[in-house]
């Protein structure tokens, strides 16, 4: 498999003003096609810096491909520091600057000598045209090795990537291994006892299982590379299945889905409305919760005793979340009622302080999904689709 790195060109990414949605892009693109990631750098519009990083990548990666600073400014150093790096100079393409101008006037947009740099290319470079901007992208080969640089602007640069990159990449390295990837989401168990539980699964080396914990909740990611999407699946089928064997139903999640969606789906399939009860939480915790069937309710009291219930609440599955943060240790209260089933449960927290209210939240969650699928809707246990 050839092995891969990203770089981030532009000052507004390395100060944080744009987020760098290319590298992650980028990086399942790469994954998916069974090129190996090592590294991804930022680096701002700099020449010497852009220069140097990109002759050192290209020491140790086989593909090294950038975004970003392709455009007609003096802002725009990308081409002339791929020429630096692969001790090169830039070619004028007069076809290029034809193609370039032609699409100024088609948007009837004013163009400038500026522009001219655009069509400028390391020689030896393949040109890669871009049909929907104006900065062409290219690949230069160099030593055995391929730089590929690519335009920042995100639309631009994944239809590149799909239209032209992806199939050079897979023709020129015949590439035919894919990696995948599936996360299972746990919630209100510790990252120990899952270890424990899974602890040999973790020796594997294909597929192979990595743990990642956040506050109240725990990532297994499942990772596979295999000759085909098909083969990748069925290996990770497999082990998904040895591990629901393990945690059954602690699992609440696979890949994208959070715990208020898996909570509003139980919801939505029920015939009961269900209350939330929240007190003691900022304004900001539980917001995606609130959907079909379940409404929510913040109250200032943080005690039992001092919710009022109604009658009529009484009816239908309630759940009530209490929490005191405190610098010590943060507490939260949990109760469950539905008219003869009920439930509570008093848990303590000691992490760092900035991450205990999104432990709570999620806790509260879990047990809200715990007591819907064990007591409400039972058969949701087997069919948690
Ligand atoms: P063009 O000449 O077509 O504008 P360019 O290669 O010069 O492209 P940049 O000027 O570096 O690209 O970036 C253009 C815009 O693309 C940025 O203002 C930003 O909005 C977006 N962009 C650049 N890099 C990234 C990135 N890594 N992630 C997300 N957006 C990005």
């Amino acid at each position: 498999m050839p092995t891969a790195e990203l770089i981030a060109i532009g000052t507004e990414l390395l100060l944080g003003e744009i987020v760098d949605t290319n590298t992650k892009y980028l990086a399942r693109q790469l994954r998916d096609n069974g090129v190996n990631l090592y590294r991804s750098t930022t680096v701002g519009d700099n020449i010497q810096r852009i220069t140097s990083l990109m002759k050192e990548a290209l020491t140790r990666a086989d593909i090294v491909i950038t975004t970003g600073g392709l455009g007609p400014t003096v802002d725009d150093p990308t081409r002339e520091a791929a020429a630096l790096a692969c001790s090169t100079k830039n070619e004028f393409h007069p076809e290029l600057w034809e193609q370039i101008k032609q699409r100024f006037l088609k948007r009837a947009m004013n163009i400038s000598e500026n522009n001219r740099k655009q069509a400028m290319i390391p020689a030896g470079a393949v040109v890669i045209e871009n049909p929907v901007g104006t900065a062409p992208a290219f690949i230069m080969p160099h030593n055995g090795k391929v730089l590929i640089c690519l335009p920042g602007v995100p639309r631009e640069m994944e239809y590149l990537m799909q239209a032209s990159i992806i199939p050079w990449l897979k023709d020129h390295y015949a590439l035919s291994g894919i990696i995948k990837a599936r996360v299972l989401h746990i919630a209100a168990v510790s990252e120990s006892k899952i270890d424990e539980m899974i602890s040999d699964l973790e020796e594997m080396t294909n597929p192979t299982v990595g743990l990642l914990a956040h506050p109240g909740i725990v990532d297994i990611r499942i990772t596979a590379k295999a000759d085909s999407e098909e083969a990748a699946n069925e290996m990770i089928n497999s082990l998904e299945s040895i591990i629901r064997q393990r945690l059954g139903t602690d699992i609440y999640g696979v890949d994208d889905e959070t715990l208020p969606q898996i909570i509003q789906k139980l919801s939505a399939k029920g015939l009961h409305p269900i209350k939330v009860i929240l007190g003691g939480f900022s304004q900001d915790a539980f917001k995606n919760l609130e959907g079909k069937n379940l409404s929510v309710e913040r109250v200032e009291t943080q005690s039992f005793s001092q919710v009022k219930i109604s009658d009529n609440l009484l009816q239908t599955p309630m759940f009530t979340c209490l929490y005191t943060p405190s610098p010590e240790l943060s507490r939260i209260e949990l109760n469950f009622s539905y008219p003869d089933l009920t439930d509570s449960m008093t848990r303590e927290y000691m992490g760092a302080p900035g991450l205990r209210e999104e432990w709570a939240v999620n806790f509260c969650l879990s047990f809200i999904r715990h007591q819907l699928i064990s007591k409400v809707y039972p058969e949701e246990q087997n069919d948690p689709s």
